[in-house]
């Protein structure tokens, strides 16, 4: 079932979004795309004639009820957006009446899912070597199906837009699809376009495929990276991880990020790309500083040959124009991580020299998704996120995706593959 070929008229629909939204001492929204993203959902809903129960987590109030974590401050935007009266429940696990009494047009949210430890279903105060762990483990996973049903009782219908915590199983993203029938629970809008986008970057491949890994650390991303291998024309490995790679090939990295630990794993990418024909795009050269700051004195050195007392903090000349021809000849490109410290406006020459070759790549025809919190947030630096074709707003959820993993948060709804 699609929300589209659904009438929600004279139902009552759950909706599970992402408003964990950012906010300021006073409790003021200081960004609130979140909230917009959901509304497409949201008005669909409304626009058939159905009433809507909101429910989303906010922060990390660990299973307790903590005032600056409630949604109740968010409560009038939401009401602002979807122009009309939001009544609040202040309890999300004691909302039937007045999920019971929501006209057609109606709109209740509920408090966040996260004062209650059931929605995430871990047991609270209780460490993982104690031996009645796993009898705690157990009892709470049965305290998340009644809080599940619980909130699935409200309702006719579940929809789940919150992609950000798809990779969760939680009892609002997951667990409460097990009381709707097939016909009554579905993706939302921004879930499906989140899910067509990874089904174009891993099933329907148009080649060449470039995919741009980034950031820090090779530890974080080798999941991403194992699976990737068996799927890319193009390889670009950047940002702190190149200097990872140039020690494990007997180079001098200076004070540069360095994973000591993970040369032998660097090797091992380097080979396993030979034997799979993948071209391994790595840096060359690099912009070194001889601080961790953006006013560092900075110099082009080769990325086997930092001299002591300096780091590598941006992809070089020689290396950008690498990249920028790995990319402009792609049909698929797939970009998460920055290529340098692009927090300082000095060293975002590497990262913006991915984001003009996607753009260009992009504008000739190439499907381009961008997403991981730190690339997304380098496009928008550049005011660049809408020449690209998707960014997602999705994290970890994107990055597991990615990774092949199945998510529970839509395995719940269309089904497990395996
Ligand atoms: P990640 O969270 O692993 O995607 O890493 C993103 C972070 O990597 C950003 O905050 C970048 O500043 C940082 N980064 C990228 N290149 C380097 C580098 N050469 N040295 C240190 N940090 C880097």
């Amino acid at each position: 079932m699609t929300i589209d070929q659904y009438n929600f008229n004279g139902k009552k629909a759950i909706v599970r979004v992402d408003f964990n939204v950012p906010l300021d001492e006073n409790g003021k929204i200081t960004d609130d795309t979140r909230i917009r993203g959901a509304l497409p959902t949201l008005k669909k809903i409304l626009a058939d004639g159905g009433s809507l129960i909101i429910m989303s987590h906010m922060g990390k109030p660990k299973g307790k009820v903590n005032p600056k974590m409630s949604l109740g401050q968010i409560k009038d935007t939401v009401g602002k957006y979807l122009n009309t009266e939001v009544e609040f429940a202040e309890d999300c696990a004691k909302a039937a009446e007045q999920a019971k009494n929501l006209k057609p047009g109606g709109v209740l949210l509920l408090e966040n899912l996260r004062f209650h430890p059931e929605e995430e279903g871990k047991p609270v105060g209780i460490d993982k070597e104690d031996p009645a762990y796993d009898a705690a483990k157990k009892e709470m996973k049965e305290r998340q199906k009644e809080f599940a049903k619980t909130l699935a009782s409200y309702a006719d219908v579940y929809v789940n837009d919150a992609f950000g915590t798809a990779h969760r199983r939680h009892a609002s993203t997951a667990v409460i699809a097990d009381y709707f029938d097939q016909n009554d629970k579905m993706l939302g809008y921004l879930m499906e376009k989140e899910v067509n986008a990874v089904d174009n970057i891993l099933s329907d491949i148009k080649r060449p495929f470039t995919a741009i890994m980034g950031g820090s650390k090779v530890s974080t991303k080798i999941g991403i990276i194992e699976n990737l291998m068996d799927k890319v024309d193009n390889l670009i490995l950047c940002g702190g991880m190149t200097y990872t790679f140039a020690k494990a090939k007997g180079g001098n990295v200076g004070l540069s990020i360095c994973e000591n630990d993970k040369l032998d794993l660097a090797l091992d990418i380097i080979k396993k790309a030979q034997e799979k024909g993948v071209n391994l795009v790595l840096g060359t050269d690099c912009v070194a500083a001889d601080s961790f700051s953006n006013d560092a004195n900075t110099m082009v050195v080769s990325c086997m040959d930092i001299p002591e007392g300096w780091e590598g903090l941006d992809a070089g000349p020689e290396t950008r124009k690498l990249f920028a021809n790995a990319i402009k000849g792609a049909k698929t490109i797939l970009w998460n991580g920055p290529a340098g410290v692009f927090e300082f406006d000095n060293f975002t020459a590497g990262s913006r020299a991915i984001a003009d070759a996607i753009v260009e790549a992009t504008e000739n025809g190439a499907f381009s998704l961008v997403g991981g919190g730190d690339s997304v947030a380098c496009v928008n630096k550049f005011g660049l996120a809408d020449k690209v074709s998707y960014v997602s707003t999705g994290g970890g959820a994107l990055l597991e995706a990615i990774e092949g993993k199945e998510l529970p948060g839509i395995a719940a709804i269309r089904g497990s593959k395996k």
